[in-house]
């Protein structure tokens, strides 16, 4: 007999009332078909070999003659009562409506687009037909037109009958902005949270519509090292998990992998800490599973939690966190005073509190705390910023079709000013520069297979701390730029030090930096 969870098998649930059964038989049984078409009747241990069990398989085969998709088999499964229970209790509402070919239209480039990892779909109406894109790594890739009657009925499907409790009932509307969310199961049975929002375009009567593919699978969780972290920035980044309390701040701007990043994180500290510790992430919305935390997405529908004396959705529940005894809490982003305040709160109650900020380098979290309300006497305190990681995220060019740098240079495909300053900090690597090639089978056709992240990393230190608390920010910067651990192959501290480093390796292409970060400039080494 089955009684946890984790040894379900893989695979979809089916509906009763789909498929023409009684509701009563949910009482006792649910219907697991696994990616190999097996029909496994999960089924409560005081009914498992009984007369009810037998009737719903003599059913279930009057179903299988009759549907054009058979079933390979049908197998009956024993399980706890309290798995059935919660089986039910995550099943998506029953669809009233049978598949339109719309519908079945809208899910079939939705499983494209997922297929070939994805992390959105935009749709552009011009006229009489629409532009289709999927973003993948980063780019995005044109698809075939579809007409925009057609991209409107999806709009209509998907916001009208697939909307969530919480927005359910929204109708959509081109001329208006619209947001939604969906919960998906893809057909290889892994739970996907679309987001979509539209809104109108020039000239009247078109629109636009973005459909956020998030798949929220613990599976797509990656180690540190593999994100593309330098091993001198994973140090630095386990010294900052250490302890009981202090700041840890992923910044940069959107897009740059932060949710990913924090994710794993909050894993590597309940790895290292194993189940001693209890994390409890505040979300907006939750983006990613965790397999160890309780995650909190917090929500603009529920007024209820809205704190009425400030206005603001994440105060309320930060308080409820601190009363649910938390050794580590993850709080989506501070954007605010709220936020920053909330955030200063956890610390000083003691909190390791892992947050993201939107700035454009590490150094700049203290002015934009500082802006937010967060006094100098306790920004600058030793121990409440445990440390800041900057990062950004830069196609990674596929090994196999990448070409030389130096050959496209002689063609004259290399803008004089980038090469002159790729060619200042090459340190005599120029002939193993590579840019992006014409693409090829292993990286279907685009030259590149990922993004990998070029990362700073500041750990503010005693000395630090005295800098700034003299208001002497350049003096604080050249202390942080003239640490050796951080420094990288001797290029420097920056996150330019890193991405050079990486293009030195003919792992990502000079104009993709410039374009993601910035120009290659290396910054001047400080004095200690
Ligand atoms: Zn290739």
């Amino acid at each position: 007999m089955i009684s946890d969870v984790n040894d379900l098998p893989f695979g979809q649930y089916l509906n009763f009332e789909e498929l023409g059964l009684p509701q009563d038989f949910q009482q006792y049984f649910s219907l697991l078909l696994t990616p190999e078409h097996q029909l496994l009747v999960l089924t409560c241990s005081e009914m498992h070999l009984s007369h009810l069990q037998f009737d719903l398989r003599r059913r279930l085969q009057r179903c299988a003659t009759n549907a054009a998709d058979a079933f390979a088999a049908i197998h009956e499964l024993e399980v706890s009562a309290e798995i059935l229970k919660s089986i039910h209790a995550t099943q998506p509402p029953v669809r009233a409506e049978v598949s339109t070919s719309v519908e079945m239209a809208a899910w079939e480039l939705i499983n494209q687009a997922l297929a070939v990892s994805s992390s959105d779909i935009h749709i552009e109406t011009r006229g009489a037909y629409a532009q289709v894109f999927f973003r993948v790594h980063g780019e995005r890739l044109e698809q075939p037109n579809i007409s925009s009657k057609r991209a409107t009925d999806m709009c209509n499907v998907l916001y009208g009958v697939h909307a969530d409790a919480d927005n359910k009932g929204v109708s959509w509307d081109e001329k208006q902005l619209k947001e939604a969310v969906i919960e998906h199961v893809s057909d290889q049975g892994v739970h996907v949270q679309l987001r979509l929002s539209s809104a109108p375009i020039h000239p009247a009567g078109n629109f636009h519509v973005v459909i956020r593919l998030l798949v929220m699978d613990e599976k797509t969780l990656r180690p540190l090292e593999s994100m593309g972290y330098a091993p001198a920035h994973i140090e630095c980044i386990n010294e900052m998990l250490l302890g009981s309390q202090g700041a840890v701040f992923l910044v940069g701007p959107t897009n740059s992998g932060k949710s990913t990043s924090l994710q794993a994180f909050i894993e590597k500290l309940y790895t290292s800490r194993g189940r001693s510790i209890k994390v409890i992430t505040v979300e907006r919305p939750v983006e990613y599973l965790i397999r160890s935390a309780c995650q909190m997405g917090v929500s603009q529908h529920k007024t209820d939690w809205i704190d009425q004396s400030t206005g603001s959705v994440y105060t309320k529940y930060v308080a409820a966190t601190l009363r649910q005894d938390p050794d580590v809490v993850m709080m989506g982003e501070v954007n605010d005073h709220d936020s920053a305040e909330n955030i200063k709160h956890l610390v000083l109650s003691g909190r390791k509190t892992l947050s993201t900020l939107h700035v454009y380098e590490a150094m700049a979290v203290f002015a934009r705390l500082k802006e937010m309300g967060i006094p100098p006497s306790v920004l600058y305190m030793r121990h409440f910023i445990s440390g800041v990681i900057f990062q950004r995220l830069v196609p990674l060019l596929c090994p196999v079709c990448a070409s030389s740098f130096l050959q496209a240079k002689q063609r004259g495909l290399i803008p004089l000013n980038t090469f002159n300053r790729v060619k200042k900090v090459s340190a005599g690597r120029l002939k193993h520069i590579k840019i992006r090639g014409l693409g090829c089978d292993s990286c279907a056709h685009m030259g590149i297979v990922g993004r990998t992240v070029c990362a700073e990393v500041l750990l503010p230190d005693e000395c630090f701390l005295t800098h700034m608390r003299q208001d002497n920010v350049e003096g604080a910067r050249a202390h942080w730029l003239a640490q050796k651990a951080l420094n990288l192959n001797d290029l420097g501290v920056g996150v330019i030090a890193h991405a050079v480093l990486k293009m030195q390796e003919g792992l990502i292409d000079p104009m993709d930096i410039e374009r993601w970060i910035g120009p290659i400039v290396l910054e001047a080494r400080g004095q200690a």
